[in-house]
């Protein structure tokens, strides 16, 4: 049988056209694909678990949009939802009856949350509880973590000293280092490293992803989450669990219901808004009353809240019961054990970790337990996999650092011929 390829003539135009009017022919960079060594693939739009691309090829996709697609492409609730909506108006910068919905649900399923602010992207949510933490605790220094991402915040875009060093270092060309000189970076899952932060700093806030998923899926160590609780509160610092991507995904109450973990302050994004612009930062009454206009910490947006987001966010959430919760579970498992074989059986050393919706393919022995870890895999097998499985018919996440999104519509069917192209890819990079 002849090695498949992909007939991509029409993206390569688009992307050469791109090229002259967009910079680096995208709005955000892993869109680009030039982690796997490709050029990017333009959709032309998508349906349930696939989507298809301006040359007419499928894909089982497992990017679905990086999060927000938990019901897949054009789920027709969720269309149906916004489709009203939008014959009303679309945007009054008034408050709309939508938006105390949406709020009351997102409090219904996480127990950390009384009160919710909404915003338009997950960079603005979590930017803006930092200062609400700063104004809290009247205090600066923020500790993150190292590979964990809240949006391109200029303080959080910080990268680890080195040696002893532990304040951050600017990430990008244009952050000063003064807004990452109130940063402190610790190792994923480096208990010591914690508790020597912890001491050593004065701190407004410790944030964290409570199942990383920018480094790939670095999952906490047993007993870790727990210990950001007891070092936060031993410090005096807000607890900040940035839920972007864990919120309403690994639990219905996010990854804080799955731990038992309660933090100060919850971010979260991507599935709020069921595909459309929305995030929010959230959490108990005393702190949130301290924004703007029932505080005195100001914090504002023209779209915030916007009725054809909070349309889609809430009917995604309201097909979100516990039945969906344990499908997606059950989908992620059968997804993670598949790979595992496949790898196995083609003599690949791969790592893969899983949570309920999540999984990344590490290609390496493992564990991994930090960015380092995950760093030290091997990118260009990764990679060639990647162009493989594009190949055969399946859209993986371009990048070893980011994770497989399955959704609740990816159902056993879709999930075997996933493992069928998998497997070939990994016998193609033999
Ligand atoms: C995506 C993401 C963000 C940023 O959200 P945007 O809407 O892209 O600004 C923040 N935190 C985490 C954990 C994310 O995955």
């Amino acid at each position: 049988m002849p090695e498949p390829t992909l007939n991509d003539a029409r993206s390569a135009a688009l992307y050469a056209e791109a090229l002259r009017v967009l910079p680096g022919g995208v709005n955000s960079p892993v869109r680009a694909m030039r982690s796997i060594g490709r050029d990017p693939i333009f959709v032309a739009g998508g349906e349930g678990p696939e989507i298809v691309d301006v040359d007419g090829n499928r894909y089982l996709d497992y990017v679905c949009s990086w999060g927000p697609l938990i019901h897949g492409h054009a789920h027709p609730v969720v269309l149906d939802a916004v489709r009203e909506a939008a014959a009303r108006g679309t945007s009054f910068g008034a408050p709309t009856a939508g938006e105390v919905e949406l709020a009351e649900e997102v409090a219904a399923r996480i127990p950390s949350v009384e009160m919710v602010r909404m915003t338009s992207s997950g960079t603005e949510a979590s930017m803006s509880a930092l200062r609400l933490a700063r104004a809290a605790t009247g205090r600066e220094t923020i500790l993150k973590f190292s590979g964990a991402y809240h949006g391109h915040v200029d303080g959080l875009l910080a990268e680890a000293g080195s040696g002893l060093a532990t304040q951050g270092i600017p990430a990008s060309p244009g952050v000063p280092a003064a807004a990452t000189a109130a940063t402190v970076i610790v190792g994923w899952n480096d208990a010591e490293a914690l508790r020597a932060a912890t001491e050593r700093h004065e701190l407004a806030a410790i944030v964290a992803e409570p199942y990383p998923a920018n480094m790939g899926l670095v999952p906490p160590a047993p007993g870790f989450l727990e210990l950001l609780r007891e070092r936060a509160d031993a410090n005096g610092a807000l607890l900040i669990f940035d839920e972007v991507i864990s919120g309403f995904r690994v639990a219905r109450g996010g990854a804080q219901q799955l731990s038992g973990v309660t933090p100060d302050l919850t971010v979260l994004g991507k599935v709020i808004g069921g595909g459309l612009p929305a995030a929010a930062y959230a959490g108990p009454r005393a702190l949130m009353e301290r924004v703007a206009p029932a505080g005195d910490v100001y914090q504002a947006g023209t779209l915030s809240g916007n009725p054809l987001a909070v349309a889609a966010g809430l009917a995604t959430l309201r097909l979100l019961d516990d039945d969906a919760y344990a499908r997606l579970a059950a989908t992620t498992e059968r997804l993670a054990s598949g790979l595992r074989a496949a790898a196995a059986d083609a003599g690949r050393a791969v790592h893969v970790t899983a949570a309920t919706g999540l999984l990344t393919v590490f290609f390496g022995a493992g564990p991994v337990r930090d960015y380092a870890d995950a760093a030290a895999c091997d990118r260009d097998a990764h990679a060639a996999w990647c162009r493989e499985l594009l190949a055969r018919g399946v859209y993986p996440p371009p990048s070893q650092f980011e994770a497989w999104f399955p959704s609740l519509v990816h159902d056993d069917d879709a999930i075997d011929r996933t493992i069928e192209a998998a497997a070939a890819a990994f016998a193609a990079i033999a």
